[in-house]
């Protein structure tokens, strides 16, 4: 019964918005980090340090910055760290802009 079928499909790196709970390329999610300074934004992606991931899109980061975050980094945020956030959410669009949505069904169809 060993599993031989392992098909060489390109890997990429999914993750979770916890936002929205949608499974997504990396690439296409903003990191958020948990670091000695506080909850940043890891604009490189690569920072150290518990990290968490949301859509470059206001409405998700309502959503995960009312609770989800504080599960996902293992930390309640401080009044500094939510201010830091909002301030970042507040340059991201309303709405993600459309132009993925072929990708974003097969994406969801594998989940
Ligand atoms: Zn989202």
């Amino acid at each position: 019964m060993a599993k031989k079928t392992v098909k060489r499909i390109k890997h990429v790196p999914q993750r979770t918005c916890i936002g929205c709970r949608t499974v997504l390329s990396k690439r296409e999610l903003i990191r958020i980090v948990r670091t000695e300074q506080g909850v940043l934004v890891d604009a490189s992606g690569k920072a150290a340090g518990r990290g968490a991931y949301v859509h470059a899109m206001r409405s998700c980061w309502e959503q995960a910055i009312k609770g989800p975050i504080n599960a996902a980094l293992r930390i309640e945020l401080t009044a500094e760290d939510r201010a830091r956030l909002k301030e970042f959410m507040a340059t991201l669009p309303a709405a993600e802009a459309t132009g993925q949505t072929v990708q974003d069904q097969e994406t969801n169809m594998i989940h």
